[in-house]
């Protein structure tokens, strides 16, 4: 069993690089990869620490990036992380977010809910990558929401009253950005998209046009009918398919590494294909 979606402290996870390896040696889990978004400042600890415990791993990202359909996550595996154009738009991304926060929080504001960023950043550990599950915590630490997923209802998800958006890259873009940096671009979690199959495929279709290489077929949210299209849409387009629980330990409930919800069972020779088309490269 492999697991290549996982977020740590330098993301949106709770975890540190070291804390999720450890989980991922009590899981038994064969192969793993640290996708956090925006950044790979977790990856040496990630690396050094899989190496550590006999893990395999793979380099990786997540973005979030703009499509005809709205928003959709990209993952990529195996870029160089010392690539200077990937830094650079990463670096811009988190600027970004930076922005996209203040206006967040003065909307929050605005609505009698003031938050300051410091109790924000206190979730995320530091202010490099800070998201809305750290304002959903602070908000629940202010007493204005019980938990995490009312305040994302109330007042974070799109079309919600403090809902505000973000820099993203473009779709093409994106993918481009991955390619150079030596990597594989890999759509993430596509039933979350919510599309009908014939919009979907489309979707996929064009995106592999642009030089899409895989999908993430099994996830945490994907039930065994779901990875099962997801499957079959990978087979008719020549795409590798990848797998993860998309582990943010305690900022999204109930998901443990490798097994999800309790569903998940993704087998190591995905991770052995990402790796052989990656050195065919
Ligand atoms: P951001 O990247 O800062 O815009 O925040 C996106 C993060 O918020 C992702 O990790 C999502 O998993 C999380 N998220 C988005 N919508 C929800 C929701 N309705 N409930 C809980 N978490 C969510
Ligand atoms: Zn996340
Ligand atoms: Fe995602
Ligand atoms: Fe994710």
């Amino acid at each position: 069993m492999v697991d290549l979606h996982l977020h740590s402290t330098f993301s949106d996870g709770s975890d540190s690089p070291e804390a999720l390896v450890e989980l991922a040696a009590g899981a038994g889990l064969a192969a793993i990869a640290l996708t956090d978004h925006d950044t790979t400042d977790g990856t040496e600890r990630f690396l050094a620490a899989a190496a550590g415990r006999g893990i395999q791993t793979i380099t990786g990202i997540e973005l979030s990036v703009e499509g005809s359909e709205g928003s959709l996550h990209m993952l990529g595996y195996g870029i160089d992380p010392s690539d200077a154009a990937l830094q650079q738009n990463l670096s811009e991304l988190r600027g970004g977010r930076h922005s996209r926060n203040e206006r967040i929080l003065q909307k929050l504001d605005n609505l009698g809910l003031p938050l300051a960023y410091e109790s924000v950043v206190a979730h995320a550990g530091n202010d490099e990558v800070v998201g809305r599950p750290h304002i959903a915590a602070a908000l629940v630490d202010a007493g204005y929401v019980a938990t995490v997923q009312e305040a994302f209802e109330k007042y974070l998800i799109k079309g919600a009253p403090a809902y505000s958006d973000r820099l993203r890259l473009g779709t093409a873009r994106a993918i481009a950005l991955i390619r150079a940096a030596g990597g594989l671009p890999v759509l993430a979690h596509p039933h979350l998209l919510r599309l009908k199959r014939k919009p979907l495929q489309k979707l996929v279709a064009q995106l592999r046009k642009d030089g899409l290489a895989g999908i993430e077929v099994w996830h945490s949210q994907h039930n065994a009918n779901v990875a099962a299209a997801m499957h079959g849409l990978a087979r008719d387009l020549g795409l590798l398919v990848t797998g993860g629980s998309d582990y943010h330990g305690h900022l999204k409930g109930n998901i443990r590494i490798g097994v999800g919800p309790g569903h998940l069972r993704i087998p190591d020779e995905c991770f052995a294909k990402l790796k052989s088309a990656l050195s065919a490269g």
